[in-house]
C-alpha cells in the first residue's frame, strides 16, 4: 500500500466517523448537531489539505498561504468542538458521559454515543 492510498483511507475514515455522528446527532439537540457539522467541515478541509499535498507531491507546487489558512481553520473549528462540548457538561444535563462529553439519561449504563462505561459523576453545582 503506497503513501497516497493510505492517506486516502484515512480521509475516508475521517469521513466515516462525521457521516456517523451526522446520523447519531438527531435526537441529542443542537449541541451535538453543531459538533457534527463542526466535524463535517473538518473532514472536507482534510480533503481539501491532502488534495494541496497530493498536488505538491505530484507537480512540487503548493499554496503555502492557503493550507496555513486550512490548518487555522481547522484548528479554531477543533476549539470550538472543545467548548460546545464544555458547554454540554455545565448544561442541566444530571450525567455527562466522561469519554465523549454528551449528556446521559439517568439509569443509563453505557454511553449511547461512544459506549463508554459510564461513572455515577454528577454535575457539582
Ligand atoms: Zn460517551
Amino acid at each position: 500500500m503506497d503513501f497516497f492510498d493510505e492517506l486516502l483511507d484515512k480521509a475516508r475514515v475521517a469521513f466515516d466517523v462525521a457521516v456517523k455522528a451526522t446520523e447519531d446527532v438527531v435526537d441529542t439537540g443542537k449541541q451535538k448537531f453543531n459538533i457534527a457539522s463542526l466535524e463535517s467541515k473538518i473532514s472536507k478541509d482534510y480533503k481539501t489539505l491532502g488534495e494541496a499535498f497530493y498536488a505538491f507531491k505530484k507537480n512540487g507546487e503548493i499554496d503555502d498561504a492557503a493550507v496555513d489558512e486550512l490548518i487555522l481553520s481547522i484548528d479554531e473549528k477543533l476549539l470550538k468542538i472543545e467548548e460546545i462540548k464544555e458547554e454540554i457538561r455545565n448544561s442541566k444535563a444530571d450525567r455527562v458521559c466522561a469519554n465523549c462529553g454528551a449528556a446521559i439519561e439517568e439509569n443509563t449504563i453505557f454511553c449511547p454515543f461512544c459506549g463508554q462505561k459510564l461513572e455515577f459523576t454528577t454535575e457539582e453545582e
